[in-house]
């Protein structure tokens, strides 16, 4: 029987990388997926949400369009169609990262795995020895009680990937990374939107000022939402809230975040991605993908965080309600007051750094192009490289990015 040097399970961000990075080491490597290559991300998460959003941003770009001077009339969308792209992209990328796996010579074996003893997995009615097992199982969307998927009613996200049809009502349960994406979709195809959280403020995880603006963007949209608010009970198809508020959605999507899925016997085994239930974002998982297999030392590795849509939110590093100790400096530039951004129409949004000691310690950006140019931010404050320093820079001008060094100028 052939021992593998390593046997990974799941083939998401975290196993596919782990799986190449291990092969480019002259490991020999089996990876085992019992659904798609590629995972939640590419399937059903990062990938396929972005491409919707894409279609519906530009969909709602065109028909705000008349005073660029863009006379489009009768414009419809067509989701059927926006969802036949999405499939043809997934597809793609699916396609190239399998081959990209195969070349490498790793052995795909497609079946659910499971594990026998720290060095033999089975699979298919066949066992596999390895010398090392990784587990990148993933994780699966949160349900809440009472309001349990029935993939008719009540949703999860993988269920709005089979839909074809532009609802006209929809409920969101959860107003995190997911929900707030999601609101922005249907909102964008004139759906009547109402975000439900629990929390006494949409996106609960980010810098409370980014939160109050996203609360400002949603009131212009029309988006509604319902802050400090659950569902009480879901009766006949009405939603009935904890306020007394009754919705009457076509349905209720559930985004209240995931919970890991391992395999049993996984205690004493290497477990990385969603399943390490640590940070669940793609971006995380391969980092942890890079520890486990070249040893990269990723404890003080600044995570980004980005919630796609008009404009983008991103961050790195410490929200302002995290400095209590009032040592920090603040510098917060308004995006309206970029030249680029009124040539592009996209004034919404400001640019807050955080610094301690010269040296960025947060920042938190909502404009478009936010998902590229925090990069610039976190490059900057991964190398400790010192305000003064910064402000020697030249930014080409008309640009976005010219507000990252107007904030800092402002430091
Ligand atoms: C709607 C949505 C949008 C998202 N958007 C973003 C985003 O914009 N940016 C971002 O960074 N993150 C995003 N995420 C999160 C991101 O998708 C996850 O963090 C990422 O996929 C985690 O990677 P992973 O490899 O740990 O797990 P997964 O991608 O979940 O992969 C795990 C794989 O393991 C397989 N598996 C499980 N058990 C077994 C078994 N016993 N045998 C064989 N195979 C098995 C599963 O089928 C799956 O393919 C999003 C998630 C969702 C749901």
């Amino acid at each position: 029987m052939t021992k593998y040097d390593l046997g990974i399970i799941g083939a998401g961000p975290a196993g596919f990388t782990a799986a190449l990075l291990a092969a480019d080491k002259g490991q020999s490597v089996i990876l085992f997926e019992k659904d798609k290559i590629g995972g939640t991300c590419l399937n059903k998460g990062c990938i396929p949400t972005k491409t919707i959003l894409h279609s519906t941003d530009l969909f709602n770009d065109i028909k705000n369009a008349q005073n660029l001077g863009i006379v489009a009339n009768d414009i419809n969308f067509d989701f059927a169609k926006a969802m036949e792209r999405k499939n043809k992209v997934v597809d793609t990328l699916r396609n190239a990262l399998t081959k990209n796996l195969e070349n490498k010579g790793i052995k795909i074996v497609y079946a659910e795995a499971k594990i026998i003893d720290n060095n033999t997995i089975g699979a298919n009615n066949e066992q596999y020895k390895t010398e090392k097992i990784i587990i990148a199982s993933g994780s699966n969307p949160r349900e809440l009680k009472g309001l349990e998927f029935d993939h008719k009613f009540i949703l999860n996200s993988d269920d709005l990937f089979e839909m074809t049809n532009i609802p006209k009502k929809v409920a969101i349960v959860g107003a995190g990374a997911e929900g707030i994406e999601w609101a922005r979709i249907f909102k964008n195809i004139d759906c009547d939107v109402t975000v439900i959280e629990a929390a006494p403020r949409l996106l609960a995880i980010a810098d409370e000022e980014v939160s109050k603006y996203i609360e400002r963007m949603f009131k212009v949209r029309k988006i509604n939402f319902k802050l400090s608010t659950t569902v009480d009970k879901i009766e006949d198809k009405k939603v009935i809230l904890s306020n007394g508020e009754i919705l009457e959605p076509d349905f209720v999507l559930v985004a209240v975040g995931r919970t890991v899925n391992i395999p049993d016997n996984s205690e004493n085994l290497t477990i990385i991605g969603d399943a390490d239930n640590k940070i669940m974002l793609a971006n995380f998982a391969m980092q942890q993908a890079k520890q486990a297999i070249l040893g990269t030392n990723i404890e003080n590795t600044i995570i980004p965080s980005v919630i796609y849509g008009t404009p983008e939110i991103a961050w790195i590093g410490k929200k302002e309600q995290d400095l209590t100790d009032g040592t920090y400096k603040k510098s917060v530039f308004p995006i309206r007051a970029l030249g680029k951004a009124h040539c592009d129409n996209e004034i919404e949004g400001f640019i807050k750094i955080l610094s301690i000691d010269e040296k960025i310690v947060g920042a938190h950006i909502i404009s478009k192009e936010a998902s590229a140019m925090i990069h610039q931010l976190l490059v900057a404050m991964e190398n400790n490289i010192e305000i003064s320093k910064l402000k020697d820079l030249c930014f080409a001008h008309p640009t976005f990015s010219e507000g990252i060094y107007e904030s800092i100028l402002g430091l």
